[in-house]
């Protein structure tokens, strides 16, 4: 069982990054409002991630360790239309076979925190406001042939501090801060709204500010200057409401940068490419290819029609149509870059 644990670790740790990345999704999905990932040694040594989130109760804490333990889903028909992040259970007990593990949280309703060891499976009583901590120490420490591939640790700080840009693109009204050895290495403070699609007009604009002023934030500031807003709304095959929106950068001012290019399906960070090569058709239309593509679009369809549990580590989806989200992103591209610019 140590070893079934082991290798499908595998699959979803591959280095710092995965565990940052999965640690940042629970606190996500637990509704936290502030995130901070502390890091020593480009996260090999050290990773914790904070949260103020809806904490674990202590009679949870074991199982949350378990492998297939989730509390994301109550049935199989909800895995078609599951709003959150992760909902495999497996990135808890994967971390917990290839490092040092432990899970310091307080649930609302608890007077005090509990701490659980990973390792010993101990628990007991500890001191904590609201929410939770995960803290994952020496990864790969039993593994020395994994930990051997591991870059240096300024190459492994840049992969966790992507892992923490992707999700904060995606949420502007939470504050994400991220410190190594000791020190503040970005922040990103809550911006209001969020982004989710509403009827009112008034609520939709202060999402796109917000998602504006995040990209701002995380990008600079230049990112929002030398870009246009995309915002498209058109129909899948069967009819359904598709949405494109985000920004696009245009050639004059615009850096080109391959990392500069972020979309995201549902809430949920992808790399695809019908995505890819739907930006770049646009961009060749109406630009004849002089820049690379750089944007940050998200979106928004029926979640029937894309699956996203094809891969553990969640990066990749399959749609069920890809010409109509190819459609569907070309055009919003298109519409956007070939608008005329105030
Ligand atoms: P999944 O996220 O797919 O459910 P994980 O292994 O990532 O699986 O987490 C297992 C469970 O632990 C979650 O379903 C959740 O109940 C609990 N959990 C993990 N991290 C947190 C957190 N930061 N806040 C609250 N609950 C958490
Ligand atoms: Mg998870």
């Amino acid at each position: 069982d140590e070893l079934i644990s082991q290798i499908a670790a595998g699959e979803v740790v591959e280095r710092p990054a995965s565990v940052v990345r999965e640690l940042v999704d629970n606190a996500l999905d637990a509704g936290a409002n502030q995130i901070t990932v502390r890091l020593l040694a480009g996260g090999v040594r050290l990773i914790t991630v904070e949260d103020d989130g809806g904490g674990i109760p202590p009679g949870e804490l074991a199982i949350a360790l378990k492998r297939h333990a989730t509390s994301k889903i109550a049935s199989l028909q909800e895995l078609e239309s599951v709003a959150t992040m992760g909902f495999r259970g497996e990135a808890l007990a994967a971390i917990n076979s290839v490092a040092e593990l432990t899970l310091l949280s307080r649930s609302a309703d608890q007077a005090t925190a509990f701490m659980l060891d990973g390792r010993t499976g101990e628990i007991q009583p500890a001191a904590r406001g609201p929410g939770t901590t995960v803290e994952v120490k020496e990864l790969f420490f039993s593994t020395p042939a994994r930990r051997k591939f591991l870059k240096t640790d300024a190459t492994e700080l840049a992969h966790c501090i992507d892992a923490v840009r992707r999700h904060a693109l995606a949420r502007p009204e939470v504050g994400f801060a991220i410190w190594h050895e000791g020190k503040l290495v970005e922040q990103w403070r809550a911006c209001g709204k969020d982004g989710t699609v509403t009827s009112d007009d008034a609520d939709e604009a202060a999402g796109s500010r917000a998602f504006d002023q995040r990209l701002a934030d995380v990008l600079g500031a230049d990112f929002i200057t030398a870009s246009v807003a995309v915002d498209y709304r058109g129909r899948d095959a069967s009819g359904r409401a598709i949405r494109v929106r985000g920004r696009a950068g245009v050639p004059d001012t615009a850096r080109s940068r391959a990392d500069q290019q972020f979309s995201y399906v549902n809430g949920r960070y992808v790399r695809d490419k019908v995505l890819t090569h739907a930006a770049r058709s646009a961009y060749e239309d109406v630009l004849h290819g002089q820049r690379q593509p750089v944007y940050a679009l998200h979106i928004e369809i029926d979640p029937t029609r894309v699956d996203v549990n094809v891969h553990p580590t969640k990066i990749e989806v399959r749609f069920r149509d890809s010409r109509e989200v190819h459609q569907a992103v070309r055009h919003a591209l298109e519409d956007a870059l070939a608008a005329p610019r105030a």
